[in-house]
């Protein structure tokens, strides 16, 4: 019989594209299963910072996203009341020139799009939504919510969050709730413009307890984006996200600059999302099944670098394998994480954390960090 060399990614999201793609390059044969029947535009935006544009090089898309994307000269975090500068990061051609790539923001829904363009054509599955994974000593049997089922040599879980391939390594549990929702909403860049303001491309608006983060999503700035965090008791309602209103925004941010104001006026449409998280794994691999981005290391969004880590463990993920081969996956996962633990875990702190850029620092451990550059470290060989 044949012998199978064949990866299944679960979830379709920013790192199951990601990592598709790229281990595509690398020459494996590779299908990607999304449970969603279809991606829609959904509402928000996302920043890309260098550190993942080197990796979209890779994956031949960087350029698309540069002319697609807005590219602030600077991150400024200000007082939410006074509007005081707290921060100014040069970022623009200082990013370019000291961290080797663009830094952008742009909306998720285009990101997405543009990196599914990446993928080998027919190998993205629609309406497969994972149930269930039996592992033998042949490979992963997949078995979907539609009944059809699949056949692998090894599983690659980007299911986000609610992992299922997390659960077949470690069981059940519930992520938990942080305390905290984020509201976002998108602005049209003609909304603004009976404003006699300077909206800023990339700017965080900070008080004690809450913040709100906000940018461009298109090169042409007809387009503009809040992402917020704010306390919020308990998460007591269904689904990923429910619909918010201006008024809330209005009682939550009270008190802020006259510029967040005409924001929220600004505001026709606005989702609350629940920030959730998980304590660090005891472990990222088992057999034949790895994970990557929020299904192995979630964190609270604040630092922007959520999917950026998702994306960074894929082509982690794709070179280590690349440097094995799927014969020798374990070696493969372990390589994976050893290169991956240190740095995915000090992010996933300092994003909960939430004091990314208030002060004055320098950001160049994230921006400047090159993925392919660094030889692999290994416990095994030291
Ligand atoms: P996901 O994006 O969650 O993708 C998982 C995919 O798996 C989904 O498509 C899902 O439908 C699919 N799936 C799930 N279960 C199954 C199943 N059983 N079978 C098949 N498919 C399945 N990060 C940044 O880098 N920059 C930002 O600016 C940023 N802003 C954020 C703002 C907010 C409010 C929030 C909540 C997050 C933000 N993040 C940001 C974090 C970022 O969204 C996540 O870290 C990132 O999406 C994780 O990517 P992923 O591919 O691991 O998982």
């Amino acid at each position: 019989m044949a012998k199978l060399q064949k990866i299944a990614v679960v979830g379709a999201g920013l790192g199951g594209v990601a990592a598709g793609a790229l281990l595509q390059k690398a020459g494996f044969q590779v299908d990607i299963y999304e449970q969603a029947p279809a991606f829609s535009r959904l509402g928000a935006g996302i920043h890309m910072g260098p550190n993942v544009l080197k990796i979209f090089r890779r994956m031949g898309i960087e350029d698309a996203l540069v002319a697609m994307g807005s590219q602030p000269s600077f991150w400024f975090s200000r007082d939410g009341a006074t509007g005081d500068y707290l921060s100014r990061i040069p970022l623009g051609d200082f990013a370019l020139k000291e961290y080797g790539a663009h830094y952008v923001t742009v909306h998720r829904g285009d990101l997405h799009t543009l990196q599914i363009s990446a993928l080998e054509t027919g190998t993205l599955h629609f309406d497969k939504r994972l149930e269930a994974l039996v592992e033998d000593e042949t490979g992963v049997n997949l078995t979907f919510a539609d009944g059809s089922t699949a056949k692998a040599d090894i599983v690659v879980g980007a299911d986000g969050i609610n992992s299922r391939v997390r659960e077949a390594l470690l069981g059940p549990e519930k992520p938990n709730y942080s305390g905290w929702v984020g509201h976002r909403a998108l602005i049209t860049g003609e909304k603004l413009r009976r404003y006699n303001f300077d909206f800023e491309a990339c700017v965080k608006w900070w008080s004690e307890d809450r913040h709100m983060m906000v940018y461009y999503t298109t090169t042409r700035k007809d387009e503009y984006y809040y992402v917020t965090g704010v306390p919020h008791d308990a998460w007591d309602f269904d689904g990923a996200f429910v619909q918010s209103s201006r008024e809330e925004m209005e009682a939550a941010f009270v008190g802020y600059h006259p510029i967040v104001q005409a924001l929220i006026a600004s505001t026709d449409e606005v989702t609350k999302w629940p920030l959730l998280n998980r304590n660090p794994l005891p472990l990222w691999s088992s057999g034949r099944m790895v994970l990557l981005g929020d299904a192995c290391h979630p964190m609270k969004p604040h630092m922007a670098q959520g999917a950026a880590m998702a994306i960074e463990d894929a082509a982690m993920l794709a070179r280590c394998l690349a440097e094995t081969g799927i014969g020798d996956h374990a070696s493969a996962f372990q390589l994976y994480e050893e290169n991956r633990r240190d740095r995915a875990s000090r992010i996933q702190a300092v994003s909960n954390a939430n004091t990314w850029l208030r002060t004055q620092e320098d950001p160049a451990w994230v921006f400047g960090y090159d993925i392919y550059a660094a030889p692999l470290k290994s416990a095994a060989a030291a």
